[in-house]
């Protein structure tokens, strides 16, 4: 059967791959975007867009904005939302779009008859902002600590997934909902933008951190992230949410990743501040950092965080490409695209 799949924030870099991904399986897709649609050639000369690819506009906070576009998919994939850590109005920038995009979405696809699944990108946001190092975290996990003053980025998430699965409940719709929670998403972009986590490695490549931190993120590719999201459009059975994060590094692994991988001639941090007074200093540097910047090294130094894959191996079948190789992938291609300068 041939599916017609709306795709929301079709600009974005998780989006993209998905895009990629729903074209190379010969579906129709209707992506949304907020410009006017002739602005993301990136999107249009994808093989098989002239014919299968289709842009509207639409906007998370425009009323019935995503109506037109739903009409006659079966499923719709949900990633639109903001994602950037330092707002200046969190309630404005973060939480309504995030929040109000979601049932926007699930209120249209609810009118829509054709609808069969919706598969929302939620995040481990939702999971947790402050991991507890001696255990694994599953999907049982739901992040109650997050507020628009601690780490509005992962209350907006955790408040959109929630509010999802609450209109689930409430308004029992003739479709079903499965949320994906990607971690840190990596590897190469099919556009020219610069997305947040990407913007993080060239940070760490850039001279940015004073010293390496006791920090540590679970890192996904890219591609296996989108790879996800058609798994679960494609598998009748999957339910719930799904952990999607191939594996963890320590912010030391990652910069010596880059160390040896011909990355040497950028100011890569080499000061070791991984240590308790290392920790001690950083915490308090935390304070010169923007808030959420701020916010997000005090509840997350010190701490390891573990997630259990095992939901979305199991259930979805996903594997996962070695993350080193997604982030050398990354570095290159902040330097194709000029983010980052070239060095020899
Ligand atoms: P991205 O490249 O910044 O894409 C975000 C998308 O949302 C863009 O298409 C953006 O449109 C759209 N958007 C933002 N505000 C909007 C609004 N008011 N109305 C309509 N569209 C709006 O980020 P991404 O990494 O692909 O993220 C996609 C999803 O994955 C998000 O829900 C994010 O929370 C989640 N996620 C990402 C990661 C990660 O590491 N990348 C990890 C976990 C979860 P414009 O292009 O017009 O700005």
């Amino acid at each position: 059967m041939q599916h017609t799949v709306c795709v929301t924030g079709a600009s974005g870099y998780i989006a993209a791959h998905i895009i990629l991904k729903l074209l190379a399986a010969g579906c129709l897709v209707r992506g949304t975007v907020r410009k006017s649609p002739d602005a993301y050639p990136f999107l249009s000369n994808m093989p098989g867009a002239g014919t299968h690819l289709q842009l509207f506009t639409a906007d998370l906070l425009t009323e019935g904005s995503f109506n037109k576009a739903l009409q006659g998919c079966s499923t719709v994939m949900h990633t639109a939302s903001p994602y950037v850590i330092n707002v200046k109005n969190p309630q404005r920038d973060l939480v309504d779009p995030a929040i109000k995009g979601t049932l926007q979405v699930l209120a249209s696809a609810m009118k829509t008859p054709s609808v069969r699944r919706v598969v929302l990108t939620s995040s481990v946001a939702a999971i947790t902002d402050e991991p507890d190092s001696s255990r694994v975290l599953n999907e049982e996990d739901w992040n109650t600590r997050s507020s628009l003053k601690r780490n509005p980025y992962h209350f907006a998430k955790t408040m959109a997934e929630r509010a999802a699965w609450e209109f689930m409940e409430k308004e029992k719709p003739g479709f079903s909902l499965v949320c994906i929670n990607p971690s840190m998403v990596t590897g190469p972009s099919l556009g020219p933008g610069l997305n947040t986590t990407n913007g993080m490695i060239r940070d760490i490549m850039s001279g940015v951190y004073p010293g390496i931190m006791d920090l540590n993120w679970g890192f996904v590719d890219v591609r296996d992230t989108a790879e996800a999201h058609i798994l679960a459009m494609q598998t009748p059975e999957a339910s719930g949410r799904y952990i999607c994060s191939a594996k963890e590094l320590h912010m030391r692994d990652l910069v010596h990743l880059l160390r040896s991988s011909g990355f040497s001639s950028y100011p890569l941090p080499k000061l070791d501040l991984s240590g308790r007074a290392g920790t001690a200093v950083m915490r308090v540097l935390s304070w010169t950092q923007p808030k959420n910047t701020g916010t997000f090294i005090r509840t997350h130094i010190g701490r390891s965080v573990h997630y259990s894959n095992a939901k979305i191996q199991q259930e979805l079948g996903l594997t996962f490409k070695p993350v080193e190789e997604s982030i050398v992938e990354a570095a290159e291609d902040l330097i194709r695209h000029a983010h980052l300068p070239k060095k020899n």
